[in-house]
């Protein structure tokens, strides 16, 4: 089986030199371990964190090992007696075909009820991450005016279905291309969206949002960010999920200009992280099954086919070639 290492760390923008596609011996499963057949896995914009070596949430890749992220197989064999041979599995051992896990680190996922795609997007990480943030972090009220950038992408489609079915007032999306504003407007139900390459991020959201925003989920950083705040309404929230558009900065990006609007206004600003909200998983898969069911969640997903290409897979995501959750069909 093959699997994809972390060759050197990218410094700006990452480059297939950057990682090796290494064939693996199999090895012999200890005690309580499952060995996995994986079919679908994740490339997240997070990975990008991992490729480098400065302190962050979470541990840097090491060189020369595969890489890790959430991935879906079916069990080949099993030494574990809560998981069985033929269960579909939700583990963290992805950018391999195959993972051997110990069983306690793995969930086992009925593919019955969802195909095991939707398990690391809309019913699974990018899902939660935009249901928490939303929720909890930006406190959505009935009537609020939502804001969300990234709005195509995985966790940006969520933030504005879920706006709407948790009573916005009107939910506005930006996104990097006039087919991905028709998709959010025709298909996803937002009241307004903008392409941010065709002028200042401020003046487009002004035009979509002339009465200002409550809420802004942010996914993207910089420029949208500085824009948020200068159409911020009074008691305005603003939840800092990511910041794509610096990731691969080498140098620091300068910070909004108008944070003092955050006096007048009395606004807020909070980042986050979805692992300090698991708790809300039950919650949500719940809520996301009746939305799922009645239509009010629509998720896209864009398949990349094979782990020889699961490196364009992620470098499609930082570059905005997927509609919905980007995934590596192994
Ligand atoms: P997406 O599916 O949204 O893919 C990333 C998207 O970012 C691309 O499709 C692209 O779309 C957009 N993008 C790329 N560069 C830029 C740029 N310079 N300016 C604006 N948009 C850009 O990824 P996810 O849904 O998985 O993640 C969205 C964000 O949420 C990321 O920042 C990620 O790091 C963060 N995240 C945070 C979590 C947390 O716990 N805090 C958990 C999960 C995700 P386009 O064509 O529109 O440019």
């Amino acid at each position: 089986a093959r699997e994809v290492q972390l060759k050197s760390r990218p410094v700006g923008w990452p480059t297939h030199d950057d990682f090796d596609l290494v064939e693996t011996a199999s090895v012999p499963l200890e005690e309580g371990q499952v060995r996995v057949r994986n079919e679908v896995m994740s490339v997240d914009p997070y990975m990008r964190g991992r490729m480098s070596d400065a302190k962050s949430y979470a541990e840097p890749y090491a060189l020369g090992e595969a890489m890790q992220g959430g991935a879906v197989g079916v069990v080949t064999e099993s030494r574990s007696d809560a998981v069985a041979v033929g269960d579909h599995v939700l583990h963290g051992l992805g950018w391999r075909e195959e993972a051997v896990v110990d069983g306690s680190a793995v969930r086992v996922v009925d593919t019955a009820v969802a195909p095991a795609s939707a398990y690391l997007g809309v019913l699974g990480m990018t899902g939660l991450t935009a249901y928490a943030g939303l929720t909890r972090v930006a406190g959505l009220k009935e009537g609020d005016v939502v804001f969300v950038s990234g709005a195509a992408g995985a966790v940006g489609s969520v933030v504005g279905q879920v706006a709407k079915a948790l009573g916005a007032s009107r939910v506005i999306g930006s996104a990097g291309s006039d087919e991905k504003v028709r998709h959010l407007l025709d298909d996803l139900g937002f009241d307004a969206a903008f392409n941010y390459k065709e002028g200042r991020v401020s003046d487009l959201l002004r035009e979509a949002a002339p009465d200002g925003i409550d809420v802004y989920f942010d996914n993207v950083g910089g420029d949208h960010l500085e824009a948020a705040i200068g159409s911020l309404r009074q008691g305005g929230r603003i939840a800092i999920c990511g910041a794509i558009s610096v990731y691969n900065n080498t140098e620091a990006a300068p910070g909004p200009r108008n944070l003092a609007r955050l006096i007048q206004t009395r606004g807020t600003i909070t980042g986050f992280l979805v692992g300090d909200h698991w708790d809300l998983s039950g919650e949500y898969a719940e809520r996301a099954a009746g939305w799922i069911a009645d239509g009010s969640l629509a998720s896209r997903e864009t398949f990349v086919d094979g782990i020889d290409h699961a490196v364009d897979a992620f470098l499609g995501v930082l570059r905005g070639e997927n509609v919905g959750k980007m995934l590596v069909r192994l």
